[in-house]
C-alpha cells in the first residue's frame, strides 16, 4: 500500500515539476525568440535571407513564419507580414493588441507600418538592421501603444545572417563573368 502511495506521489510530483518547467519556458522571451530563430533557419535552408518570426497570444504561439520573398516572388512576403496574416486568421480579428511578435531582426518600415495597423501589443526583436530597419527612418511608425524590446538573442540572429551572406558571396564569386 505504501509503495502504491509512493508511486502515485512520485507521478504527481514529476507531473508538477514538468508543468512548472514548461510554464517557465513558455513565459520566457528567450524561449520564443529561439522559436523565431528556428523559423529563420528554415529560411536559410530555402535560400532566403534568414529572418524568422512567431506571434504569441497568452503565452501560446498562434503564428510562425519566415521570410519567403524569393519563394513566393513577392517583395512583401517578409516574415512579419506572413505572421500577421496567419495570426489574425487564427484569432479571427484584425487587431493583435494582446499579442507579441518575436522577430529575429528589426522590422523594416513596411512591416512596422503593418504592425501599426494590427495594433500589436509588443514587438521583441533580436538584431538591429542599421540599413533597412524602421528605427533609421522613424521610430514612430510603430503604434504608440506597442511596447518594444530589442537585443534578445541578437548574436544568434547576426550569425545566421552572416552565414547567409558568406555563402552568397562565395556563390556570386564562382559565377562565370
Ligand atoms: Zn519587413
Amino acid at each position: 500500500m505504501n509503495i502504491l502511495f509512493a508511486m502515485v506521489f512520485f507521478h504527481l510530483y514529476s507531473s508538477f515539476l514538468f508543468y512548472t518547467m514548461k510554464k517557465d519556458k513558455i513565459l520566457d522571451d528567450t524561449y520564443f525568440m529561439k522559436q523565431a530563430l528556428e523559423e529563420a533557419q528554415k529560411a536559410l535552408q530555402t535560400g532566403e535571407i534568414p529572418i524568422g518570426a512567431v506571434i504569441t497570444c497568452n503565452n501560446t504561439i498562434v503564428a510562425r513564419s519566415f521570410n519567403q520573398v524569393e519563394t513566393l516572388h513577392d517583395p512583401t512576403a517578409h516574415a512579419e507580414i506572413l505572421a500577421i496574416t496567419a495570426a489574425t486568421h487564427h484569432l479571427g480579428g484584425k487587431f493583435l493588441d494582446r499579442c507579441t511578435l518575436y522577430v529575429t531582426v528589426e522590422p523594416c518600415p513596411m512591416c512596422a507600418g503593418a504592425l501599426f495597423w494590427a495594433r500589436i501589443g509588443c514587438v521583441v526583436f533580436g538584431a538591429r538592421d542599421e540599413k533597412r530597419g524602421y528605427l533609421r527612418y522613424h521610430p514612430e511608425i510603430m503604434h504608440p501603444r506597442t511596447k518594444i524590446k530589442r537585443g534578445i538573442l541578437e548574436n544568434e540572429a547576426i550569425n545566421l545572417l552572416d552565414s547567409f551572406f558568406k555563402t552568397k558571396r562565395k556563390h556570386d564569386n564562382n559565377q562565370p563573368e
